[in-house]
């Protein structure tokens, strides 16, 4: 089976889906270029969870995670008792970044191939990220990334319309590298939407000079409208419709009904983190109860344990995820994976002899721990939540 999974092949395997157990409702919004913003539901019970993916585009790991979890469920791979949760799946927060990183990739690597081949193709990337990051370290190099170049025939003429549009018009103007949609994690207008929040912190750094994104990445600018980094498109803290969507949408659920927990996802490092202690005020809660911090905890570390990942605690409010943590304090931010490199390296999926336990089996390790951690994880939110009542 191969393991990698465009825009298109995603949305043809969630209409596949039994519906009479995953049912697909309306979009929680729709994008500036109108492209909706899926929501599917599982279960009816009174306790509701929401799973969402790909806030950033090249974190591709992530919706095919949260899709191959959606079929579990649906085929009974795996149960979740719908009696007792109610599931909330938004496998696409940016789907105009995920299309342009999945026809990035579809422009060099087909879908009819066999695993070996598309294997090579992950470990290529890889590698060339590997050697970048390097070269990054030791020369402070920031010359064209091979991995990259790999894929400079991926042009904005496989998109459609004013996606199309915004994006070709985005690397003319700012003069974006050769093959750099495959590392597109904002959304179609080049902003990243972890950052685009009212206290962004990148908000000043980019006032002041020219910034780049780190090692691999570091001939990518933060500062203007592109593929990562950059908190707004023109106006000063003006936030996207992605990010307001997913705002309401869990307004709504915590309003209408019991939110006992969320799980977002991004890729990568092998991390969960959770909320914790910070010197700043928070500017979403003021009353921040320290209670919240502790149950956090509890939860990401319950996660932590089943996946084998690092908790970490991060003390400041300067992204979307940390807004959505405060606000909903049982929500949980995953990376997926613990070895460099989106979009591609995560589908590796190789037993090489003599390479280091990170390495091995990649792709299998991400899908099957990250399942068990969810399944797991569940009945603690659900004892969490029944204590505070
Ligand atoms: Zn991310």
């Amino acid at each position: 089976m191969k393991r990698i999974l465009d825009y298109e092949e995603m949305n043809e395997l969630l209409d596949y889906l039994d519906k009479n157990i995953i049912q697909k409702c309306d979009p929680i919004g729709y994008t500036n270029f109108d492209y909706p913003i899926d929501h599917y539901k599982y279960g009816h019970g009174d306790n509701h969870v929401i799973i969402t993916a790909g806030t950033h585009g090249a974190e591709l790991i992530t919706n095919v995670f949260v899709v191959r979890f959606m079929e579990k469920l649906s085929k009974g791979e795996i149960s979740i008792d719908p009696d007792i949760y109610t599931i909330h799946f938004i496998p696409f927060v940016n789907p105009e970044g995920t299309i342009i990183v999945t026809k990035a990739i579809r422009s060099l690597i087909p879908r009819n191939i066999s695993f070996d081949q598309e294997q090579t193709y992950c470990l290529t990337y890889y590698r060339n990220s590997y050697i970048e990051g390097q070269y990054a370290t030791k020369y402070d190099d920031m010359d064209n990334k091979l991995q990259e170049w790999m894929f400079r025939h991926a042009t904005p003429s496989l998109l459609e319309g004013k996606l199309g549009e915004s994006v070709d018009e985005l690397i003319k103007k700012y003069n974006l590298p050769k093959g750099v949609m495959i590392n597109w994690s904002s959304n179609g207008r080049g902003v990243d939407l972890n950052s685009n929040i009212e206290f962004s912190e990148y908000i000043d750094k980019i006032k002041s000079s020219k910034t780049y994104s780190k090692l691999h990445l570091n001939n990518l600018r933060r500062d203007v409208p592109g593929p990562v980094g950059c908190p707004f498109y023109e106006v000063e803290g003006e936030i996207e419709p992605e990010n307001k969507a997913l705002l309401n949408f869990y307004n709504e659920v915590n309003d209408k009904y019991n939110l006992i927990g969320s799980f977002i996802y991004h890729s990568c490092g092998n991390i969960v983190f959770c909320l914790s202690e910070t010197k700043e005020k928070n500017p979403w809660k003021p009353d921040f109860n320290e209670n919240d911090v502790k149950d956090n905890f509890l939860v990401a570390n319950k996660y932590a344990e089943i996946s084998k990942y690092k908790v970490i605690g991060r003390d400041a409010y300067t992204t979307m995820d940390a807004k959505l943590k405060t606000l909903f304090p049982v929500s949980i931010l995953i990376e997926l994976g613990g070895v460099r490199a989106t979009p591609l390296s995560q589908f590796m999926d190789l037993d090489l002899p003599g390479s280091g336990e990170d390495f091995k089996n990649v792709y299998s390790k991400i899908i099957n721990d990250n399942t068990d951690a969810i399944i797991k994880t569940l009945p603690l939110m659900l004892d969490i939540n029944k204590k505070k009542k």
